[in-house]
């Protein structure tokens, strides 16, 4: 039995145009972000048959499939929710206010986060994220769906990089995409992440 389904969007695709396509939307969804689902639940159904065989000669090569897929299963179902065509247009509270205390302002903390997101070589996400050790906001640039990332660092705020999330509407423009993403940011869910986080109840929220 499958553990994990793919999201209902509480959006329709056409919502977040102009800033990202409908006909992006629905291939993101249903098809890209469909298939890290059942990429992750494969994982979990090999490495089962693995232990009960007691056969783990290709246990790297699944290990990586489920970070992967699961990965990708993840950063999506967070990225959906971090997004909503009523975007408050900057964050409020306490958020805001921790935003400034460790980027020193709202600008210092896009121009941060905008510099990870067209910095990355090949597919990838930025991301801010709680981190609990250091009780503050950080930074990451997350290589394709698992890589290059702290673990235990908890995601509240996530863009997508690869192409398949911007080509179609902005080719190779990866600088209009990263502008547009800003119009339509759920702070209202990104502050929720945040509280969440910061409360060390990261799993209520994470997805
Ligand atoms: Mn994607």
């Amino acid at each position: 039995m499958a553990v994990y389904s793919l999201p209902e969007l509480t959006y329709d695709y056409a919502a977040l145009a102009p800033h990202i396509s409908a006909q992006i939307m629905e291939l993101h969804h249903s098809k890209h972000h469909a298939a890290y689902v059942a990429g992750a639940n494969a994982a979990l159904e090999k490495l089962a048959e693995a232990r009960e065989a007691n056969d783990f000669a290709n246990i790297n090569r699944l290990q990586k499939d489920l970070a992967f897929h699961l990965g990708g299963h993840t950063n999506h179902s967070i990225f959906w929710k971090n997004l909503t065509p009523e975007s408050q247009e900057r964050p409020s509270g306490d958020l805001a206010s921790a935003i400034d205390e460790y980027f020193g302002s709202f600008d210092k903390f896009r121009a941060h986060f905008n510099a990870t997101a067209l910095g990355l070589q090949g597919s990838g996400w930025a991301f801010l994220a709680w981190d609990a050790i250091g009780h503050q906001l950080i930074i990451e640039q997350l290589f394709d769906q698992q890589g290059n990332i702290a673990a235990a660092t908890t995601p509240i705020l996530m863009l997508d990089m690869w192409e398949h999330a911007f080509y179609l509407d902005y080719k190779n423009v990866k600088g209009d995409y990263v502008t547009a993403f800003w119009n339509i940011v759920n702070w209202d869910d990104v502050a929720a992440r945040f509280e969440a986080a910061r409360s060390g109840a990261a799993g209520v929220l994470l997805v």
